[in-house]
């Protein structure tokens, strides 16, 4: 395979579910390969035994699946380059760990705990940062894996690299020591499982967390031992907690993107969302579709300040995004979101009242309280008009005038939306009152709900028979 194919991953560990703090780090690489006639491999990190999650592989594979963030090459779908998941490829780590070991780069660690501990308390007490590589054994046993395989840095200086997200950086020979390879149990650590992987896989661009520029001193120094150019390394500024303050984690409240799912947002609004955190294409546009993102989407146009979430944002580009779909689409969408009321009601029906209130959903879970007095009678709650600004200054006897003069030409009109809008005006001149009052007064009296679609809207799909019942029982309750 050409060098010049973009090749990029997903990297996670099946330790959890994959909150909105850290999807990015599978949106932006998938972003990248797409647009540039890449490859985009999910790759399973499962060497930590004791932070294993059973299920947790599945759950991220379905939430990426969800985003629309399919994968070449990977978990269910294999691909040239198998296994991809590490527990897997012990054995090549093996071979890894060897050419090490024959050019004297790596070696059995025979410290106890305690040994290591008293190395530490000897650093400190001569006010130096402890460094293994200060407290090499002289006569190391030959490694059988039962100890530790570390490695042996011996060119020690300073690194300079270039991130296209955080630009140039650089770190001294303090950022380098002799880390741990493989683990007693036989595993290697993440620091050179995922060099070795990256490089067997033909990784271009290794795109991560922030939390990672600490330790890539160390990887640009293995890669020099293992005589591998490194990959592009790239990493992304943390999403930041709402107070700005903080990076968003579970422990904040960051919740699993699957949660949204059950909580009506659509994977096109949480996928923009999560793309336009931090990053834009420069001009002042939010909303993109998926192909947008992906020809447009570049890593020099990633904000380096960490990005905050902002849960209203996200509910204000889903309500776009609802908007957008044709009533056919959305319909199919909601299948699980109608109310118990609507259980028994006919497709068309819902259909028809799913296109009046399309645009007032911000979320697809808001569909009951916007149309639940559609299917089933709702309970007076005279607390609405009570409790209304403008309403309560009306006398029982104004409300239950108006009530009347609205049931009275209602009654008498043809009921289609042109007609009740008609009749909705003619109302407003015999009254004299204001359209805040009079029509307030109808859509409470109607629905008992905090919301509704237009008025004459609202009323042509509710019908005669209905609308006037509900005035009726409104102005009977008025009096008691
Ligand atoms: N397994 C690492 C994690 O879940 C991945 C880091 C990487 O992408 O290399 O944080």
């Amino acid at each position: 395979m050409s060098d010049s194919i973009v090749r990029t991953r997903f990297a996670p560990s099946p330790t959890g579910y994959i909150h909105v703090g850290n999807v990015r780090a599978a949106l932006f690489p998938w972003l990248f390969a797409r647009g540039n006639g890449g490859k985009f491999i999910v790759r399973i990190e499962d060497t930590d035994q004791a932070r294993y999650v059973e299920g947790a592989q599945d759950l991220i594979l379905e939430t990426l699946k969800w985003l629309g963030i399919d994968w070449d090459e990977g978990p269910q779908v294999g691909g040239d380059y198998g296994p991809y998941v590490q527990s897997e490829r012990v054995e090549r780590y093996k071979q890894w760990a060897q050419i090490l070991i024959d050019k004297g780069l790596a070696y059995a660690d025979p410290y106890t705990p305690e040994q290591v501990d008293a190395f530490r308390a000897e650093a400190k007490a001569a006010k130096q940062p402890f460094l293994f590589r200060n407290f090499r054994p002289e006569n190391p046993p030959v490694w059988d894996g039962s100890m530790p395989l570390r490695f042996k840095v011996t060119d020690i200086k300073r690194y300079t690299w270039n991130d296209p997200v955080m630009g140039e950086l650089s770190a001294g020979p303090e950022a380098l020591d002799d880390f741990i390879l493989i683990k007693s149990d036989g595993m290697p650590t993440y620091n050179f499982a995922h060099i070795a992987d990256d490089k067997d896989m033909e990784i271009t661009h290794v795109v991560r967390g922030l939390e990672y520029i600490p330790s890539i001193p160390k990887y640009l120094s293995l890669y020099e031992a293992l005589e591998i150019t490194p990959p592009v390394l790239v990493c992304l500024p943390h999403i930041m907690a709402p107070d700005g303050k903080k990076k968003l984690g579970k422990r904040d409240g960051a919740k699993s993107v699957t949660e949204y799912k059950n909580e009506g947002i659509l994977p096109e609004a949480m996928l923009n969302f999560l793309a336009s955190m931090g990053w834009n294409d420069g001009t002042e546009q939010e909303i993109f579709s998926v192909q947008e993102l992906i020809e447009k989407f570049s890593f020099d146009r990633v904000q380096r300040s960490g990005a905050r979430f902002d849960e209203n944002r996200l509910l204000w580009m889903n309500g776009q995004w609802i908007r957008r779909l044709d009533i056919d689409d959305l319909f199919n969408r909601v299948t699980d979101f109608w109310p118990e009321s609507a259980k028994e009601v006919g497709d068309e029906r819902k259909k028809q009242i799913l296109q009046l209130v399309q645009d007032r959903l911000k979320t697809l879970a808001d569909l009951p309280m916007l149309s639940d007095y559609f299917f089933t009678e709702p309970t007076v709650d005279w607390s609405m008009i009570t409790d209304n600004k403008q309403l309560s200054k009306l006398s029982t006897d104004q409300i239950v005038d108006l009530l009347n003069a609205a049931k009275n030409e209602l009654l008498a009109s043809d009921f289609d939306t042109d007609a009740i809008q008609e009749c909705l005006n003619h109302l407003l001149e015999i009254t004299g009152q204001k359209p805040a009052i009079l029509f307030s007064l109808i859509r409470i009296a109607v629905s008992w709900a905090p919301f509704s679609p237009a008025l004459n809207d609202t009323l042509a799909v509710l019908g005669k028979n209905t609308v006037i019942g509900r005035i009726q029982l409104a102005i009977d309750s008025a009096r008691q």
